[in-house]
């Protein structure tokens, strides 16, 4: 607020001469988007005042959410310090990430080539992509500003300036709200002696500081925009999708619902009045992909598929993102705000930041039954498979800790394992408290403790919440959130009137085609029946028999073998319903060696098998089990939709 208002107040005087000198608590960038040049762009920083002998100029080691290194200073390239009278001062680099620039006072000018981390193959670690930079001529440029732009030691806290040059037609898509758009490149503009394609354009973005641009992902391509109105929150979701394989009004409307289930989750308004969803999808085979969470935006980094393949996936990611608006974003420890981009400090609590957003990704979807019951309990179940991949008697707060280094390999299980500290969580405040103060009300009442601007002490929290909620939470967090003891799955799912077993018979729908009963024929490249002694009850009920090739399923062509299966199948199970008709074409087998198409039909219903991680119904729930249960799959809510 002080350097703000000290900003204003220079301007104002020295309006006419501010051009060509240094400005006091400022950084103004200029990156040229129309001249790349080896994969690489030109960036030109006039300096904020600075004063003593030296000074060090720093790109981040890491930035919030990644919750591992970047280096960014690897990919700046030929950086040079400039005087007033264009003479060039001396530099030392200090670090992967630092540069020590010598007679400081002089300095007026900083100039560098930036590659990017999507196609680069500069050493260090891998950079998650939503989190990373991407330079591709013509076509496609991410701005995470930790990739591009940079900060002087002590001196995050001062305003900055982000000039881009971009080329004809681009349009920058992102959360903040731009200074000045398409404006024409003047004589008094850095650069601006460069040549320049007819239709060249310059937008202008400003940031209090270097945490809130580091929060703003930019977009620059050809757009593909759409903007929807969330009951009062202006949604902007942006799409690259080289191909054109799936657009942002495809998305806008699955996301829409999501969004609409959120804003009841939270109590009825979205907590911001903009925000924006920034999509990459890349063609390039994909090792990994992801998302990023940030105050007013979240960027998407995905393979390029079309929105039916994507769906659920899109809205599960959307959820995730959006969420983490109410933490870390909202409520988070002082080792994230303010953050330190040379030095980063871990917070002991990612079962909060990471694990409470998961569990809200899942419960507000079956809340606003966006999801099935049915498809809820297997996201559950999933979550134990994949979790018990990991350390369990690892404390959530130690993997915290370590998560940069002694413990980057158990990383994952923040979102498996600490999603189910959120529902263990949830189950037992909603257990001691009749159904009416869950972990929706536990994370309202800290937002209202804490805030974006407040910060809770890391070794705190847990008292903090032991006040707002129960005397018994405090054993909960010591024994499986700060301790070493697992989950005990049983007695959580109890309270709800669930038994849980870790192997158990478990009752689904199936469409008769497991891996144990089918072959694949490479030749015709079709699924056939292979083991019909291990169909299970359902496959019998059709009366598949081996050698039947499948050719559809409810009427819906059976798939060239590939991905699509899988989305296929998904599609076919989630509109399975008890007693409707189910068909499955098929081609038999005769003995003149000939084949006969045939249809089989069954009624659908649900079949037992052995199954991990089983959780199913008990037969005589108490009324207060009940009562848990329903405030916590929110029935009672869709009970009274179903009145009105
Ligand atoms: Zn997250």
């Amino acid at each position: 607020m002080l350097q703000k208002s000290k900003y204003l107040l220079l301007t104002g005087l020295l309006f006419s001469f501010i051009i060509t000198k240094a400005y006091d608590g400022k950084y103004i960038y200029t990156i040229d988007l129309t001249h790349v040049v080896n994969d690489k762009v030109y960036i030109e920083l006039e300096v904020p005042t600075l004063e003593g002998k030296d000074v060090t100029f720093y790109l981040p080691k890491m930035i919030p959410g990644t919750y591992a290194i970047e280096d960014y200073g690897r990919f700046v390239s030929d950086l040079k310090a400039v005087d007033k009278k264009g003479r060039t001062l001396k530099v030392e680099k200090t670090g992967a990430n630092s540069w020590k620039i010598m007679k400081a006072n002089k300095l007026v000018k900083i100039t560098y080539w930036i590659d990017d981390s999507y196609d680069g193959d500069i050493d260090g670690p891998d950079i998650f992509q939503p989190a990373g930079t991407n330079i591709e001529a013509g076509k496609n440029f991410i701005l995470n500003a930790s990739g591009y732009f940079g900060y002087f030691e002590d001196k995050s806290n001062y305003l900055y300036e982000v000039k881009v040059i971009k080329p004809a037609g681009f349009y920058g898509s992102t959360g903040l709200i731009p200074q000045v758009s398409n404006k024409d490149i003047s004589a008094g503009d850095s650069l601006a002696d460069r040549q320049f394609e007819p239709g060249t354009k310059v937008d202008v973005f400003a940031t209090n500081n270097y945490d809130e641009l580091v929060d703003s992902p930019i977009m620059y391509c050809v757009p593909d925009t759409t903007l929807i109105d969330v009951s009062g929150t202006q949604v902007l979701v942006s799409v690259y999708s080289p191909n054109d394989l799936i657009t942002s009004k495809q998305i806008a409307n699955t996301i829409d619902e999501v969004l609409m289930a959120q804003k009841d989750y939270l109590g009825g308004k979205l907590p911001v009045d903009k925000y924006a969803f920034l999509f990459y999808f890349t063609d390039e085979p994909v090792m990994s992909y992801g998302a990023l969470e940030h105050s007013y935006s979240s960027f998407y980094y995905m393979p390029e598929y079309s929105i039916d393949d994507m769906q659920q996936q899109l809205r599960d990611f959307a959820a995730h993102e959006f969420f983490h608006i109410v933490t870390p974003l909202s409520i988070h420890s002082e080792e994230i705000v303010p953050f330190n981009f040379t030095n980063p400090k871990m917070s002991r609590h990612l079962w909060l930041y990471e694990g409470m957003t998961e569990y809200f990704a899942g419960n507000a979807q079956v809340k606003a039954r966006l999801i099935t019951i049915d498809q809820y309990i297997n996201m559950l179940r999933e979550k134990m498979m994949v979790a018990s991949e990991f350390n369990d008697t690892l404390p959530m707060t130690t993997l915290s800790l370590g998560v940069l280094d002694t413990y980057a390999d158990q990383y994952y299980n923040v979102y498996q394992k600490g999603a189910l500290i959120g529902l263990a969580l949830d189950l037992t405040l909603l257990d001691l408290s009749d159904g009416k103060y869950g972990v929706q009300n536990m994370m309202a009442d800290l937002s209202k403790e804490y805030g974006k601007h407040k910060s809770f002490k890391d070794n705190e929290l847990f008292d903090k919440i032991v006040d707002l909620t129960y005397p018994e939470i405090k054993e909960f967090f010591n024994r499986y959130v700060d301790g070493n003891e697992p989950l005990p799955m049983a007695e959580i799912f109890e309270k709800a009137g669930l038994i849980y077993e870790k192997e158990g018979l478990f009752y689904d729908y199936s469409i008769g085609l497991t891996n144990d009963n089918i072959g694949v024929d490479m030749d015709r490249n079709v699924l056939y029946i292979k083991n019909e002694d291990k169909l299970d009850n359902f496959g019998k009920l059709l009366g598949l028999h081996d050698g039947d090739v499948i050719t559809a399923i409810n009427g819906e062509p059976f798939p060239e073998l590939g991905p699509q299966v899988q989305s296929y199948i998904i599609n076919i199970m989630s509109s399975m319903q008890e007693g409707k008709e189910f068909t499955m074409k098929i081609l038999r087998p005769q003995e003149d060696g000939s084949e006969k198409e045939m249809t089989l039909r069954t009624k659908t219903v649900k079949v037992a098998r052995q199954a991990p991680y089983t959780i199913r119904p008990m037969e005589q729930p108490s009324p207060h089990q009940i009562l848990v249960r329903n405030a916590w799959l929110g029935l009672n809510k869709l009970l009274k939709r179903v009145i009105r």
